[in-house]
């Protein structure tokens, strides 16, 4: 892929220019005869639009299905899938003869010593992975003795345990007393159990009182590995069981909700989010952070595709930082997914290529070469491909303008224009670039928006460098309507 010197070249794109001109003044000229000065204060006016629509919310944060995923939730409603699902990682924990996934056999180590450190007199392995097999004839040897009800209380039926995953361990006293037993959390061990394990990532999966919930009665010995991010979030935000955490759309008391919401830092350093209202426009701001000066540019992006979304920040100092969202609100401190001289580049983020799972970045540095970041982990950014020259100037946005699937880069050059480079969908782009508008050297910034004119609509927002925000519907290959949603922006830093 050149550079964009060739689309001058072409005459179908100079008269979609010419046309795109034409409608782009008139509406110019429609905001300028209504005279709408900026807003007095930092922040800016909310503007109530008369389009009905509803906010676009985000997907919910259903709980993983696959059993191989760290934070599979398995009861009694949810079996595994497939019943017979067998982890492929299995390791002898602590040679004790009882199994776990890798990951979990590695942090359980940090839990025994911790436990032993802390003067608790020590942990055993009791029981780790149990097979299809297995469980079915430790649930049949219960029914025998108990009879049916009793065991569906203690015991999982085959496919329905979460020791079948692989992440679940019960654990006793190194010196066997309690084994098994609820006066377990009520020694040293068990007490320490109880308030340490999230800091190696696992819960204690059936606590006291909550067996409404999970379906089992008090088990302060069976514990759960889900992973140091989804351990310390249920710690910090007190919830007791993982059934709780998925209930409902825990997304719903995310910081963003949606991708209609738009967030900005005030010059002060206040982050702001504005809601995206079902009626069209933006509610009244809630503040979600302080201290965010020294930006260059920021993104709201669900970076690591967990259904909340996150904010990348590049900073002025060269790094580039991810704060995760939380599902109940707030953002993770940051962490750091790149470094070096990010500050000099000018970038776009999103779903470049559907061979990654995760958004990734495109963006070039002043000489004009234009890269690919893919993001193949949810977190730091490991590599790139060289994917054009001759970028220098030119402002991005990834979008998906023609509607194929598959993001675009909308590229903003010094003279105004705006050029559609069709991407392939994996990482590269198919076709020739072309012109799509003109006259949008007076925006300041352009924010993809989704749903804020109703459910699946999509657009670009923009901001004027005199403080308006418009919003331009996409279309298949076509802009939509335009419409103002805002003036008094002038000050804010608008988060792409
Ligand atoms: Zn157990």
């Amino acid at each position: 892929m050149g550079g964009v010197m060739q689309v001058h070249d072409r005459p179908g794109t100079r008269r979609n220019a010419r046309r795109r001109m034409a409608a782009c003044a008139a509406f110019l000229a429609l905001a300028l005869a209504s005279a709408l000065a900026p807003a007095a204060g930092a922040v800016p006016a909310v503007v109530n639009a008369m389009v009905p629509s509803a906010a676009n919310p985000l997907p919910g944060l259903d709980p993983a299905g696959d059993p191989a995923n760290l934070s599979v939730l398995v009861n009694k409603s949810r079996p595994l899938n497939p019943a017979t699902y067998a982890p492929a990682d299995l390791v002898n924990a602590r040679g004790s003869g009882q199994y776990l996934r890798a990951e979990a056999a590695a942090w359980l180590n940090g839990l025994f010593q911790g436990a032993a450190d802390a003067g608790t007199g020590g942990l055993a392995a009791v029981s780790g992975y149990r097979s299809y097999a297995q469980q079915q004839q430790v649930y049949s040897s219960y029914v025998n003795l108990y009879g049916q009800a009793q065991a569906d209380l203690i015991s999982a039926r085959p496919g329905y345990s979460e020791h079948q995953t692989g992440l679940a361990v019960d654990v006793g006293n190194a010196n066997g007393s309690c084994g098994l037993s609820t006066c377990f959390g009520d020694t040293a061990a068990g007490i320490w159990v109880a308030a340490n394990a999230h800091k190696y990532g696992f819960i204690v999966r059936y606590p006291n009182g909550y067996t409404n919930i999970t379906g089992y009665s008090y088990e302060p010995w069976h514990l759960r590995y889900v992973g140091l991010d989804l351990a310390t979030d249920m710690k910090r935000r007190g919830f007791a069981t993982l059934e709780q955490y998925f209930s409902g759309n825990p997304s719903v008391y995310a910081s963003i909700t949606s991708g209609a919401d738009l967030v900005a830092a005030d010059p002060s350093g206040r982050l702001l989010r504005y809601p995206a209202l079902p009626s069209g426009g933006y509610g009244v701001p809630v503040q979600i952070g302080s201290n965010w000066t020294g930006l260059k540019q920021a993104f709201v992006v669900d970076w690591d595709s967990d259904g909340v979304y996150d904010l990348l920040a590049q900073w002025n100092n060269g790094t580039l930082g991810l704060f995760k969202g939380w599902p109940g609100g707030a953002f993770s401190t940051q962490i750091v997914v790149g470094t070096g001289d990010w500050d000099a580049m000018t970038i776009t983020v999103g779903k470049w290529s559907s061979n990654q799972g995760y958004p990734g970045v495109v963006g070039y540095f002043p000489d004009g070469g234009l890269r690919y970041y893919p993001n193949t982990s949810g977190r730091a950014l490991t590599y790139r491909v060289d994917i054009g020259t001759g970028w220098a100037g030119l402002g991005l946005t990834m979008a998906d303008w023609d509607a194929d699937g598959a993001n675009d880069i909308l590229a903003t050059t010094a003279s105004g224009l705006l050029l559609n480079y069709p991407g392939n969908g994996v990482g590269g782009f198919k076709g020739l670039p072309g012109s799509i508008g003109s006259g949008w050297g007076t925006m300041k910034a352009l924010v993809p928006s989704f749903g804020l004119s109703g459910p699946g609509t999509r657009s670009i927002t923009a901001q004027t460098v005199d403080g308006f925000l418009v919003d331009y519907g996409l279309g298949t290959g076509v802009w939509g309507s335009q419409r103002q949603v805002g003036n008094g922006w002038g000050s804010m830093t608008l988060f792409k």
